[in-house]
């Protein structure tokens, strides 16, 4: 009986889910402070037991701070869909009353320069080290929040245990619990919703499935795990501005990926950022070794080394390596739900991918708290070298030219400053003698205009500073050599992310690395308060914007919200001596409200943009104001294609440049509802970039042929490019390339071409390595690659740039150019040798690649076909290619 019993007992507690969820143990012989709450007894459910919503979470953390004396809650940043974002610092109650003090003995580490070694040894000796832990940027990588409500809870509750005690001693953590709540949210109420009685653990199963978008994003479909250094997004925003008040020296970003994977941490994959000490990669290990010896007594599977490099400086564990944080990114495999059926025949719960943060959480703090002065000692030593290394390197100086478009280069200035990089800007002209620029011109002596930002490298952010702005960030040449390897044998290859991603080349700000230090009268840039006024004052006809700037985009983007109308010349004129570029816009005061000059003025403000007022159209040269090439300028009524198969990252980034970044509305269409949607009410479609063919969305594209006849706009970027060019839709006399240069035509005329072919010669020697080639192949993948464009500056789509742009090719496909009888080729890819400016391409890929197009215009009755070979608004951080995309917009429908 008693045997029996006890099977029973066993059968209890290990067969059925619920038993075994009540004896579940997070933490081997844990003890906990009743005072402190739990989850359950906040919201109601058990660690692991359900995935923490926003409202649940912030519930949370509240409570915790409220009860707890090693508490304190921080709200950071608030998301677009008005989620606020926080940190709790966690710490012992002495180190808790003393944070001010901790805060700017981190600053004084942070800078050497500012004081003696003797008073870092202070600070070295006395003060705690900081441990940064962010969870959940992607917010469907779920595990991540809840595993930081119990680091937390465990930190501050746990009895008797020597690691909470030495971390809580030692060191300062500051949680980060949630740092993408919509896209979160998005998940959860997806998950909650298809989820039935029971939870599925078919991975096919739809509670398994999110729709699109994912919930990996934020609210403007963001990767905010690219974002670091671009700062587009108001919850990047908010955690660099924390980030730069604590200078922790580690940094932790906790993901989630795949259900049949299991565990990852430091040390990275190749290739490593070359901007990356040695020592940095000794600290990687010192952690990895921490949680492997955690990992192992808990029986958990994990690997290191594999898959997740550390070259692009924009991820979240990126960009802190390069402040001298110990960066690391740890990735848990996901249930993408409550309980998921794994290929190695597991089930993997929940509860337990929270277990594997939640203990990889407290390894991490505990490795800073037990070396806290070494880690401390490290980050000043980190710090100190890299100015040394700016004082003492080839190149000592970055120089920023205002240019055309002092707002731009004001902007990427400001962009540095954000993100703890020291910028000055010259009061007067001055001149350096050892200069180069980044389009080969050699070594030169050279005059810098007042107004030139200066950014030295003798400044302890020096290498952030110098892999965001150096031209090019060179891969290991091992690594190459691999890919290289890899790629022959058809193994697939292991770019993780853009190999280029230069700021003054993606901001088109012209750019000198200096030799020497450049002296002058230099000053940090405050925030400068626009005092533009209109030039010339009230007019009695009209008012000009010269189109050269992004400013002029924001302006005329505010004037057509504004129903002012706006007319354009497609002709250069000269008027009272000055020279006005082709789009220049002309305001009339001719059928426009009375209080124009009013109204432009306040834009002339906001926008620090120029206005000139102009009381005569007698030009000096060129066109009048009547003339025929002057365009009245339709106002834009834009759909933007929403849902699959559009990439979501491209539709978001299109969406936010038209609202937030240029203030214009943008309607979003459903795309499987374009094709019959009642379209007349829009002059602009875009279909933006995509995964796989607009095919089955669209079929033919017939519907929206008499649209664009009758003078409707259709743009289009990568993957939609490539839909145009399909013989059943045909809206785009070109066809993309196969790897060679052969048209990617239909299977069934290279089965006919193949009926010619004739039978092999067999007193030749077999060629195995040629005859093993795949018949039929795209172009290798250019794997984020900056290129130069050459531009038809004569053509509306191309105003406002003097003849060429820098453009990111992410993609495998190459487009041969138009003949001249069916369009435009606008944009080419400059010549071989011209043509990479930034990051890796294969040998083959730069030839073939070479004089393609990549910006095509076709005419179809009134309207207009503008097709990108590329998304010319990657990320939203390419300033430099906005008007491309802005002339399409609002220059189309006039023409
Ligand atoms: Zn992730």
């Amino acid at each position: 009986m008693k045997v029996r019993c006890l099977f029973t007992l066993l059968y209890l507690l290990f067969m059925t889910p619920f038993a075994f969820a009540q004896n579940f143990e997070f933490y081997p012989n844990a003890k906990y402070n009743p005072a402190i709450p739990t989850l359950e007894q906040v919201i109601g459910h058990k660690w692991g037991e359900k995935i923490t919503m926003h409202h649940e979470v912030e519930k949370y953390i509240h409570q915790l701070a409220e009860v707890s004396k090693n508490v304190r809650l921080v709200k950071y940043a608030e998301t677009w869909e008005g989620r606020s974002l926080y940190y709790m610092i966690v710490a012992s109650e002495p180190n808790l009353s003393r944070i001010d003090e901790i805060k700017s003995g981190m600053q004084k580490l942070a800078d050497p320069r500012q004081i003696a070694v003797t008073d870092a040894d202070r600070i070295i000796s006395s003060l705690p080290a900081i441990t940064w832990l962010a969870y959940g940027v992607h917010g469907n990588e779920i595990s991540s929040t809840d595993a930081a409500l119990l680091t937390a809870y465990h930190l501050v509750a746990a009895q008797n245990d020597s690691l909470a005690s030495i971390v809580l001693q030692n060191s300062v953590v500051v949680i980060d619990p949630m740092e993408n709540p919509d896209g979160r949210d998005r998940f959860i109420n997806y998950f909650r919703q298809t989820t039935g009685r029971w939870p599925d653990t078919d991975q096919q199963s739809a509670e398994h499935r999110e729709n699109w978008p994912s919930g990996r994003s934020n609210h403007y479909l963001f990767d905010m795990n690219r974002d670091w250094f671009a700062l587009t997004q108001p919850e990047t925003r908010g955690r660099v501005k924390a980030y730069l008040e604590w200078f922790p020296q580690v940094f932790v970003d906790l993901h989630e990926m795949g259900s049949n994977s299991t565990y990852y941490f430091a040390p990275p994959a190749d290739p490593l950022n070359p901007e990356m000490p040695a020592s940095q990669i000794e600290m990687l290990k010192k952690y990895g070794r921490n949680n492997a010896k955690w990992f192992d007594r808990m029986k958990f599977d994990y690997f290191t080394r594999e898959v997740f490099d550390s070259f692009y400086p924009g991820y979240g564990e990126g960009w802190p390596m390069f402040h001298g944080s110990v960066g690391m990114t740890y990735e848990q495999a996901s249930a993408r739900g409550l309980v998921v059926r794994r290929d190695d025949e597991t089930t993997m719960h929940y509860r337990e991918t929270v277990q594997h943060h939640f203990i990889s959480s407290l390894s991490t703090a505990e490795t800073t708290a037990k070396n806290r002065a070494e880690v401390l000692r490290y980050f000043y030593d980190y710090r100190r070298s890299a100015i040394e290394e700016g004082r003492t390197g080839e190149i000592k100086e970055f120089l920023l030219v205002p240019g055309s478009d002092p707002n731009r280069a004001a902007k990427l200035a400001n962009l540095l400053q954000q993100q703890g990089i020291e910028v000055k800007k010259a009061a007067a002209a001055f001149s350096n003698r050892r200069v180069e620029d980044y389009y080969g011109g050699g070594v030169q002596f050279k005059n810098f205009p007042a107004g030139t930002f200066i950014v030295s490298l003798a400044q302890p952010s020096k290498r952030l500073a110098k892999t965001l702005l150096d031209k090019h960030t060179p891969m290991d040449d091992k690594f190459i050599k691999e890919q290289l390897r890899r790629e022959k044998k058809k193994l697939g290859t292991q770019f993780y992310d853009v190999t280029g991603w230069s700021l003054p080349l993606l901001y088109d700000v012209e750019c000198y690395r200096s030799r020497d230090v450049s002296l002058g009268n230099f000053a940090v840039p405050g925030a400068e308060n626009s005092n533009a006024a209109i030039q010339g004052g009230k007019s009695q006809l009209a008012y000009l914007i010269p189109w050269d700037t992004n400013a002029a985009a924001r302006g005329l983007a505010t004037l057509q919200r504004k129903s002012i109308r706006v007319h354009s010349t497609d002709m250069e004129f000269t008027l009272n001596g000055r020279k006005y570029p082709r789009g220049t816009l002309i305001i009339k005061l001719k059928d426009n409200p009375n209080d124009l000059f009013e109204q432009l003025t306040e834009i002339a403000k906001t926008e620090n943009l120029e206005i000139i007022a102009t009381n005569s159209s007698w030009v000096d040269d060129g066109v009048n104001f009547g003339s025929g090439n002057v365009a009245f300028l339709q106002k834009p009524k834009i759909v933007l294609a929403y849902n699959t198969p559009a990439s979501s990252l491209s539709t978001g980034w299109t969406r936010y440049l038209l609202e937030q970044m240029y203030g214009y509305p943008v309607t979003l269409m459903h795309t499987e509802q374009l094709g019959n949607a009642d379209l007349s009410r829009y002059n602009v479609l875009i279909l933006p970039d995509a995964f796989g063919s607009y095919d089955r969305a669209l079929g033919d594209g017939s519907s929206f042929k008499d649209w664009i006849r009758n003078g409707g706009t259709l743009i289009t970027y990568g993957n939609a490019t490539q839909w145009l060019t399909g013989e059943k839709v045909g809206l785009l006399a070109t066809t993309r390339e196969l790897k060679g240069g052969k048209a990617d035509k239909d299977e069934k005329k290279d089965k006919d071409e193949k009926k010619e072919e004739t039978k092999p010669d067999l007193t030749k020697p077999f060629d195995v390595e040629k005859e093993i080639q795949p018949e039929k192949e795209l172009p290798i993948e250019t794997p984020g690659t900056i290129v130069r464009v050459a531009l038809d500056t004569e053509h509306w789509l191309a105003f406002g740039y003097d003849g060429d742009a820098n453009v990111i090719v992410n993609s495998r496909n190459i487009y041969t150019p138009l003949k001249l009888d069916k369009g435009t080729n606008v944009g080419l890819y400059m010549p071989e040798d011209k043509l990479v400016l930034s990051g890796f391409i294969w040998d083959d890929s730069k030839k073939q690649l070479a004089n393609k197009a990549f910006l095509l215009h076709q005419n179809l009755g009134d309207g207009h076909i503008v097709a990108f070979a590329e998304d010319p608004n990657t990320r939203a951080f390419m300033d430099g290619t906005n008007l491309l995309l802005l002339n399409a917009i609002f220059f189309g429908p006039a023409h």
